[in-house]
């Protein structure tokens, strides 16, 4: 995943573009970068944030730092943002995706020639150079711009930041969102834009997929359309989108509330309190309590001073020890009670367990879980989210596996509550789990409390329909 954000402004905006850019943390957890235009050249600097929080690697510089436009990112994967200067003239270049056929787009580029990349990831070709090279090879950023959303297969939204503006391109499927804010004498662009109300800003317009814009202190100025169709995340609204983002209309705590409500009127389960697994889980809760009537309650608080944002190790071991560090159980309000827990997804399924030990530990009588999205059969193949894991990391597909002795050739019937063989899963996966019950959000009533349609929305990891 990752996160970008952008300001032109006729004024000095190097504290909008750091904050806003700090307010896209939750979605990378690798690299933090500013770009700045200077008027001459590019200021522009880059840090590991892998262990320390993006405002803390760049607080000593910024008052160091001039500038009327700037872009910032949040990056999971490569360095970010690049900063190039071509035919086309000085820019930098920020990318949030997936390019699954970068190989290949690579030996296109070669096939040039003239072409070279210096900047690597770990030995690998940074994506975002190549997305550079491949807007140069054309004759304008608005050519370029168009002809790396035609190549790229997987999903790209790309800021680039010239001496005449921000060029902001939403990805051509709409995966990710890129919304534009304003203010007096200024216009920003992000990914969320839960980052505007804090910096001034206003909602001013939202890009379809593929469109593409020119920012300018002056305005927006449409450099590209919209396609007609659009797949955007309903992991967005469902985990990783920030409570106070809004995405087609529809802000993301308002649909947690509304798929919380959704889970309850499906249940009738008799229980003491409902609960959230931190963060993003609380929200769907507070809908299943408010509709259920049973009240809501926090038997865990996760440890905020230190633990406040999202921090994935790729290690596993470390992974769940940092899951478990994170949240702290209040005995008192779990000891003998029938508690009911509301979390986003169910991925691997081994911190879920680990809670659930815990709880029991606690002397917890019964604890029922409710996974806000249908079960995931289907890894992301359009952004970087879970990237590092298999398909057989999924509790669903071991569970299949385990169930069934080998890999069935469809898993269409585990896509569809109506079956036995889904039925089967679930009960496997609750067993192993060691959950008093487990039910699953249908992908109707998720789509449904998206309302956007379900045309417009991307369902591949749960129903493995593109
Ligand atoms: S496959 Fe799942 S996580 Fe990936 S874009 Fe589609 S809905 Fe989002």
């Amino acid at each position: 995943m990752g996160g970008f954000f952008g300001v032109v402004s006729k004024e000095d905006c190097v504290l909008d573009v750091y904050f806003g850019t700090d307010y896209h943390s939750h979605l990378g957890t690798s690299r933090g970068g500013l770009a700045f235009w200077s008027g001459s050249g590019f200021k522009r600097s880059i840090h590991n944030i892998e262990n320390i929080q993006f405002r803390a690697k760049f607080d000593a510089e910024i008052p160091k730092i001039k500038g009327n436009m700037g872009i910032g990112c949040i990056s999971d994967t490569d360095p970010q943002p690049l900063t190039v200067r071509s035919h086309l003239g000085h820019y930098a270049i920020s990318t949030v995706g997936r390019i699954n056929n970068l190989n290949e787009l690579t030996e296109r580029a070669f096939t040039r020639q003239n072409v070279h990349f210096l900047e690597t990831n770990q030995g690998h070709i940074n994506p975002t150079e190549l997305v550079s090279v491949m807007i140069d090879q054309e004759q304008s950023f608005k050519d370029g711009l168009l002809k790396a959303q035609d190549l790229i297969e997987g999903s790209c939204s790309i800021l680039l930041l010239t001496p005449d503006g921000i060029y902001a391109a939403r990805d051509k499927w709409g995966r990710t969102p890129l919304v534009v804010g304003k203010k007096d004498g200024a216009y920003c662009v992000a990914f969320e834009s839960c980052t505007f109300a804090n910096l001034g800003y206003v909602f001013d317009y939202e890009l379809g997929p593929g469109e593409i814009v020119l920012i300018t202190e002056d305005g927006v100025q449409k450099v590209a359309p919209p396609r007609a169709q659009m797949k955007i995340c309903a992991f967005l609204w469902v985990y990783y989108g920030y409570p106070s983002s809004t995405y087609s209309g529809m802000n993301v705590e308002v649909m947690r509330y509304r798929n919380g409500a959704a889970l309850a009127r499906n249940d009738g389960i008799d229980i003491d309190m409902v609960a959230g697994i931190p963060d993003s889980g609380v929200g769907h809760a507070i809908g299943y309590s408010n509709e259920s009537r049973i009240p809501f309650g926090r038997p865990f608080i996760k440890y905020t001073p230190t633990w406040s944002r999202s921090f994935m190790p790729q290690d596993q071991k470390v992974r769940n020890l940092v899951a478990r560090m994170k949240l702290m159980p209040i005995p008192e309000l779990v000891a003998k009670k029938r508690l009911l827990f509301c979390d986003d997804s169910i991925v691997r399924g081994t911190q879920m367990r680990e809670t659930v030990d815990l709880l029991y530990q606690c002397n917890a009588s019964e604890v029922h879980v409710r996974s806000a999205c249908p079960p995931i059969v289907h890894g992301c193949k359009y952004l970087n989210f879970s990237a590092s894991r298999s398909h057989m990391d999924l509790a669903t597909r071991q569970s299949i596996l385990e169930l069934e002795g080998h890999e069935p050739d469809s898993l269409q019937a585990y896509c569809d509550p109506s079956t036995a063989k889904y039925q089967a899963m679930v009960e496997h996966i609750g067993k192993k789990l060691n959950f008093s019950s487990l039910k699953y959000q249908t992908i109707h009533d998720m789509v449904d409390a998206i309302g956007i349609g379900a045309e417009n929305i991307c369902t591949y990891c749960w129903t493995g329909k593109e």
